[in-house]
């Protein structure tokens, strides 16, 4: 299984780069987590549209959604064009669906996502755990045939279950938007100090952050993590691919 990130801003994405995309690939299987703002754009660089097999939105905040519309877009011009034979699938975790503005059925088929739910895709398996967010918020943990495991947390606070979920995955993908000295300052994200008592609490393997703030120097998150967690911490940068 390759992990490779397509954005990892929060809330707008700097010029040329992209807030929260995340693709998946495993065997022939190519999942998305996440199409935020400028997602689009970027995900061409490393796989063709037309060979995406699903999409999975942790919420639908605009930096973890806005370019699913224009995704959808994208698709129904290749079916126009007959180089895409099916609707692709797109998973969201919201209790509104029906107040989205999606268009064309033949393109995308949108489905609502039930944290109980384990939805397979391909060789991958995917399953669901709520999050601490003013809006329904899920993380994602991506299973495949070997069992190697990826967790991604979407946008979250401080909470029990995820460190639960997340219990000796290979790698934990995980919104690391304050400073340590912000705690508390936010509900619905996570301080560095925190993202590293979850990484060591639930023993994880390696940990990408992400989901960065627009201030400071991003190489201080990373120092403040390691003071709690003493494994591999990557900073999940364009173009950075992990390979599990
Ligand atoms: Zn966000
Ligand atoms: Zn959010």
């Amino acid at each position: 299984m390759k992990l490779t990130t397509v954005g990892f801003w929060g809330a707008y994405p700097r010029a040329n780069e992209a807030t929260s995309c995340y693709l998946v690939q495993d065997e022939d299987t190519r999942i998305v987590l996440d199409c935020g703002s400028g997602a689009l754009s970027r995900l061409q660089n490393y796989v063709q549209l037309n060979e995406l097999d699903a999409v999975f939105i942790s919420h639908t905040h605009a930096d973890h959604i806005a370019d699913i519309y224009c995704l959808e877009y994208a698709m129904f011009v290749q079916r126009q064009l007959g180089n895409r034979k099916t609707p692709l699938d797109v998973y969201i975790y919201t209790d509104e669906l029906n107040t989205l503005t999606f268009s064309y059925p033949e393109a995308l088929n949108v489905q609502q996502i039930h944290v109980t739910d384990n939805i397979q895709v391909g060789s991958l398996s995917v399953t669901f755990s709520e999050n601490v967010h003013d809006i329904p918020c899920c993380s994602m943990k991506i299973t495949n045939r070997m069992g190697q495991t990826l967790v991604y947390s979407g946008d979250t606070g401080y909470t029990d279950s995820l460190i639960q979920f997340a219990k000796g995955v290979n790698v934990l993908l995980i919104e690391c938007s304050l400073y340590k000295k912000q705690q508390g300052l936010f509900t619905g994200h996570l301080a560095s100090n925190e993202v590293g008592k979850i990484a060591q609490q639930a023993n994880v393997e390696q940990v990408v952050l992400t989901h960065f703030p627009h201030y400071g120097h991003l190489d201080q998150l990373k120092e403040e993590v390691c003071q709690f967690f003493n494994k591999k911490v990557y900073d999940a940068k364009e173009g950075f691919s992990i390979t599990i």
